[in-house]
């Protein structure tokens, strides 16, 4: 540009520096982290210190000549400077055209041609004309690559921001055409303020431009995460598990493959219907998963309880639970495995181990457990608790009368019976042949005797077929023991036992309670082998049938206060022998 009059005034030095210091820093805001923006803009601002360069010659060529003194000097720098200018410009639209290694050589060629032609008229062949346009031709074909370059580069990845700065130089560019074909000139150069307005929009093009690349940035990412989600859901559904995705946030289902769709029963088409909870049977399963999720974010291998719209029984799956970003979303990856076999085996393995087989009851070693953890928690409670025990009276009779499947089928009545007469945390079980116990938690024998007599009741009225459809009805006796006898599990079976033993003494389809002063006695006496031999059907050391309905394994057991009292091997044993 250069105009030497316009030049000369001290606002268009300041604000032309003011604004190139603008673009600067807009440069510097525009070229961080935007790798693809850093050379065109660089060479551009280059070029335009380079052109105010060329136009601070122009102004010293002006003052020597004023002087008197030869201008060769300071028109060659002006020019070399121009042309400097022109090519770092050309290079700047280069760069916002393609970013092409040959024409940059074309560049280099542009600018050895430029220098010879500008050394060559100004040194060997001075022509003032020719040098006139040459100082006027460079800026305006830099100027012009320029603005070509920013129109090229609008259409593609810094739309807005090369849109305004190729409008900016395209009007510099008319400007300088007019300037060349001396339209206008007094009104040109008296417009001195041009330079600066052209640096402070391209200082704003240049911002728009890092807006432009960081939309870019975020539609490419946008890409990619639209990507990513496709892969997700093309894993998910190939794969062989049932696999639900749900949101973190509202717990509802975003995603499920055809195997969940079929094992949870889900509708796919009405997806966010469905939360995640819904499918939990049990609440505290589900806050275990959740609890281990917000500590470890993965959880491997997680049993779960669950059910379905479709199913009235609940079922196991094993679940793999992850959180994960999905569709711009924290989420929940949930892959699961049917273990409802596995389940079930283990189920089955653990009832064989602690219930009988023939009346699904449970077993002694269970009962004896179960109510040794029973009576800790009253104890620690201070709450009371009874023990009854049962035995079927001449049971022998119904066997040998009616056969020993009905026997069997007499057992599976009387547990059937005694289950349905009492409440869900009582215990029952099979003590062994036909002799069963039952612990019942928080009442003492008084009450202990009142449920006994029900269930006797209940019991005597039971009636089960012979093959021979005749009616076969069958009646028990129970002996009752309670907390305020002992805390001993041993001792409460075996003081309960007692009561069985003077129930059956007392004439069967009885109730009998061990009371505290029968405890005086029993421990006074010598209990066990002192009985008469001649009456000495005693239900459970009636080792008969079953090495399991004995106690003698326990009599030593039994805290026994009377240190003097001998243990003889009982009677009964030797009889059953
Ligand atoms: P009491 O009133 O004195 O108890 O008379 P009882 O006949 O019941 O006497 P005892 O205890 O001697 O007889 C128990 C019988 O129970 C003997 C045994 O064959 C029978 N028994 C034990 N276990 C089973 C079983 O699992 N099934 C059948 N059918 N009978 C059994
Ligand atoms: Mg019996
Ligand atoms: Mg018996």
């Amino acid at each position: 540009m250069g105009s030497i009059e316009v030049f000369a005034q001290s606002q268009y030095f300041f604000t032309t520096l003011l604004s190139l210091a603008v673009l600067f820093f807009a440069g510097i805001y525009a070229t961080a982290g935007q790798d693809k923006l850093f050379a065109p803009l660089w060479f551009l601002f280059i070029g335009l210190v380079v052109d105010f360069g060329a136009a601070a010659a122009a102004y010293g060529s002006v003052s020597v000549y004023a002087e008197g003194k030869s201008i060769e000097g300071y028109v060659f720098l002006e020019l070399l400077l121009s042309l400097s200018a022109m090519i770092f410009l050309a290079l700047s639209a280069i760069r916002f055209m393609v970013n092409g290694v040959l024409l940059n050589w074309v560049v280099a060629g542009l600018w050895i041609l430029g220098a010879m032609a500008a050394s060559l008229f100004i040194f060997i062949i001075p022509n003032g004309d020719v040098v006139n346009q040459m100082r006027q031709i460079f800026p305006l074909a830099g100027f012009a690559c320029l603005a070509a370059g920013l129109l090229s580069q609008s259409s593609k990845e810094f739309k807005s921001g090369s849109m305004l700065a190729a409008l900016a130089t395209s009007v510099i560019v008319t400007v300088l055409v007019c300037k060349y074909c001396g339209f206008f000139i007094e009104k040109i150069n008296s417009f001195w303020y041009i330079p600066a307005l052209l640096y402070v929009l391209l200082a704003l093009s240049v911002m728009m431009m890092k807006v432009d690349a960081l939309n870019q940035r975020l539609g490419k990412s946008a890409k990619e995460i639209d990507k990513y989600n496709k892969k997700i859901e093309e894993i998910i559904r190939l794969s062989p598990f049932p696999i639900i995705i749900s949101r973190l946030g509202d717990d509802r289902l975003i995603l499920a493959n055809n195997n969940a769709v079929k094992l949870l029963g889900i509708n796919p088409r009405e997806l966010e219907r469905y939360r995640l909870r819904d499918f939990f049977a049990d609440s505290d399963n589900r806050q275990l998963l959740t609890e281990r999720l917000e500590s470890e974010r993965e959880v491997q291998d997680f049993e779960v309880l669950v059910k379905t719209p479709l199913s009235d029984t609940p079922f196991w799956l094993l679940a793999s639970v992850n959180i994960i970003d999905y569709n711009y979303d924290v989420a929940l990856y949930s892959a699961f495995q049917d273990i409802t076999s596995r389940k079930n085996r283990e189920a089955l393995l653990k009832n064989q181990a602690i219930r009988d087989p023939l009346t699904s009851l449970y077993n002694r070693r269970y009962f004896e457990d179960e109510v040794n953890k029973r009576i800790l928690e009253a104890k620690a409670q201070d709450l009371p608790y009874t023990i009854l025990m049962l035995d079927a009276d001449h049971f022998k009779n119904v066997n040998d009368t009616y056969g020993h499947k009905i026997g069997d089928k007499v057992l599976i009545e009387l547990a059937t019976t005694a289950e349905r007469a009492l409440r869900d945390n009582d215990i029952v079980a099979r003590y062994g042949g036909e002799e069963f116990v039952v612990f019942l938690p928080g009442i003492h024998a008084e009450q202990g005797k009142i449920v006994a007599d029900r269930l006797r009741d209940s019991i005597s009225k039971q009636v089960v077929y012979s093959d021979a459809k005749e009616p076969v009805t069958f009646t028990v006796s129970i002996g009752v023991s309670s907390s305020d006898v002992s805390d001993n599990i041993d001792t409460l079976i075996k003081t309960a036992d007692e009561a069985l033993y003077k129930a059956k003494q007392n004439g069967r389809n009885r109730v009998e309670v061990f009371t505290e002063e029968d405890l005086k006695a029993f421990t006074a006496s010598s209990q066990v082998e002192h009985k008469d031999e001649s009456q000495n059907h005693h239900p459970v050391f009636d080792k008969e049938n079953s090495e399991e309905i004995s106690l003698l394994d326990r009599v030593e057991a039994v805290q026994i206060s009377n240190e003097d009292t001998q243990i003889e091997e009982p009677s009964n044993q030797k009889e059953s022998k």
